[in-house]
């Protein structure tokens, strides 16, 4: 490919919307045009690279024994009925009806599609096991669309499904794709930590989740990890020990108190003069429009997720301080944060807030807690001394929903945890029979009985594992593509393209490079070297092969993105450099 026809427009600037440094690096190097929020153009340089990503992928699937096909991005509102998703999958499933009224959605993922095909084709045991993958356009209404590619809402994703008739065939199953998983980002250029995570709106019970570890911001996960043994999971699904504390806050009698002005749990301890660990924290809390209070310890904070899952809802938020007000209000209370709790100082329990009732959920650890101090819906004063039992009962929903900090012991080995941040690439989800029972995907056993296939799946974002190759690989000049991934292996540089040695050592590099399967691009503008640098340092080509001066000595300069090395070589030998490495990837 010759610079001056390749269809790129660099920027003098990163896009001023661009946060992370992919975003900021693929949209200034011309890979990527946005289209609308969250939807980008990939042109040309992007396309190739994401080929690539798609080729290693499809090596690694097929090799693995999974087969290829594509179904289609619409899908019909019947079966993700059939599976209890079209009500539980929340604003993310991105809606449309067709000219005669019928509902249908884009795909966000294909479990229900998939599960359809297999009952419709796999019917006997003897079918069994196997595995399907697709790579495909998604689309999801993401609430907070950013960060480029990495989350974006319409994205490629491949996404795999396999069909077991046991536990055991599907564990099998898991492994082998974890395995491919390794293979894939380590072929992509990328080191990746599998960690433990929730199974989120995909539903099943284990799953992994392999991250990018980064400390950027474009790590939009939490890992908590430790270093002496393997235990890793998102902060989502991560647990802990915690060490000593104090949970007797050594109040004899249990009595309500003035406590003016203490809205924080700090202005709390500094009055009542206690540690945080004996205050029981009360925060409001909306899922799916309904009102939770969540109980944890004064120290402590909520994980999110965790608190979602363990009321059973499908969207949660903090709620606004109007929210809480308004909340107090119909139940007959005026008080705002800060002096919230479970009873007030009658000990009557909240119950209602509107037509619903209230639900509360505790922290597992407030179980230890004795003579505590508590909120009673009633402003600049607190119940202190109190008791589970005397006091307040223990709610019904009692749940690990406690956000793990570094520095809390690892619930496997005892050392203390680590705590770093990971781009989420893919993920491997045991399912189960979550699709299978519902929507009645059975086949016939050896025991001549119907069984539901016993389920896995397994996804990894294309264009996010792009854009995390991007945050992995760069400096301040640009791009540092893996070889494997890159758009194109080389560029060859004549520094005057009016110098006639130049131009025909350049031009023969480039025909020899060519003829052996190199993709390499040769810079014909009639630029000043500085600019034709500059542009190669910004889209990030592997190698770059400088014809200047030098090669009325017979050398030219060889450089090398990744390390910045340079060296002075000879033509033929930065040639077979270029031809070898590029064998070595694929
Ligand atoms: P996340 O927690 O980041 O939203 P997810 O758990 O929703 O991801 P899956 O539904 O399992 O992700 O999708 C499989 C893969 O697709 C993810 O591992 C990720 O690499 C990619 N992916 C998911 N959402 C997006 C998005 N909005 N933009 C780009 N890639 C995405
Ligand atoms: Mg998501």
């Amino acid at each position: 490919m010759k610079m001056s026809r390749l269809f790129v427009q660099t920027l003098r600037e990163f896009p001023s919307d661009a946060e992370v440094i992919s975003h900021k690096m693929l949209a200034r190097a011309g890979y990527i045009r946005k289209l609308t929020s969250g939807v980008y153009n990939f042109l040309p340089l992007m396309w190739r690279v994401l080929k690539k990503v798609e080729y290693i992928i499809r090596d690694e699937m097929d090799k693995a024994g999974a087969q290829e096909l594509l179904m289609p991005f619409v899908q019909p509102k019947e079966l993700w009925e059939e599976s209890g998703r079209w009500g539980a999958y929340g604003g993310e499933l991105m809606r449309l009806k067709d000219r005669h009224g019928r509902e249908m959605c884009l795909g966000p993922t294909h479990e229900e599609i998939i599960t359809a095909i297999a009952r419709d084709i796999l019917k006997s045991y003897k079918q069994l096991p196997t595995n399907l993958y697709q790579i495909q356009s998604k689309f999801r209404d993401e609430r907070r669309p950013r960060f480029g590619l990495l989350r974006g809402r319409e994205f490629i994703m491949k996404d795999a499904y396999s069909f077991a008739t046991s536990q055991e065939d599907l564990e099998k199953e898991y492994q082998n794709m974890w395995q491919a998983y390794t293979n894939i980002f380590k072929r992509c250029g990328l080191d990746t930590k599998a960690v433990q995570s929730d199974s989120g709106a995909i539903g099943g019970s284990v799953s992994h989740e392999f991250m990018v570890i980064t400390d950027t911001d474009a790590g939009e996960n939490d890992v908590f990890y430790c270093d002496g043994c393997d235990y890793a999971a998102n902060s989502n699904h991560a647990v802990s020990k915690l060490p000593q504390a104090v949970v007797d806050g050594g109040f004899t009698e249990s009595k309500v108190v003035d406590t003016p002005a203490t809205h924080s749990i700090e202005e709390l301890c500094a009055f009542l003069n206690v540690p945080a660990s004996v205050i029981l924290k009360t925060l409001v809390y909306i899922v799916d429009k309904k009102p939770v209070l969540a109980l944890i310890r004064g120290d402590k904070a909520v994980e999110e997720t965790k608190l979602l899952n363990a009321v059973g809802g499908n969207e949660i938020r903090i709620a606004t301080s109007g929210e809480i007000e308004e909340m107090m209000a119909e139940n007959g209370f005026n008080a705002i944060p800060g002096f919230i709790g479970p009873v007030d100082e009658n000990k009557k329990p909240i119950a209602k807030y509107g037509e619903y009732k209230v639900t509360v959920v505790a922290d597992e650890t407030i179980k230890e807690l004795k003579n505590f101090v508590v909120g009673v819906n009633k402003n600049d004063a607190h119940r202190v001394g109190a008791n589970f039992g005397t006091d307040l009962d223990l709610p019904e929903i009692i749940a690990d929903i406690r956000l793990v900090e570094a520095g809390e012991l690892c619930p496997q080995c005892g050392q203390p945890l680590k705590v770093t941040r990971g781009i989420e690439v893919g993920n491997i989800f045991q399912l189960g029979t979550k699709y299978s029972q519902p929507m009645n995907a059975v086949y016939l056993d050896s025991d001549g009985k119907t069984k539901p296939y016993i389920m896995g799946c397994y996804g990894i974002g294309v264009t996010r594992t792009a854009a995390a190759a991007v945050e992995a690989h760069h400096d301040e000049w640009g791009i540092k593509w893996p070889l494997a991934i890159a758009p194109y292996h080389v560029v060859i540089v004549p520094v005057s393209v009016k110098d006639e040695l130049q131009m025909s050592v350049a031009n023969k590099m480039y025909e020899e490079l060519l003829a052996n399967g190199v993709e390499a691009v040769i810079d014909d503008r009639d630029e000043r070297p500085g600019v034709k640098f500059k542009d190669a340092d910004l889209i990030g080509f592997p190698y770059r092969i400088t014809v200047g001066k030098t090669i009325t000595e017979g050398n030219v300069e060889f450089v090398t993105r990744q390390t910045g090395e340079k060296e002075a070589i000879k033509p033929e030998e930065a040639v077979k450099n270029v031809i070898e490495a590029v064998k070595s990837v694929k």
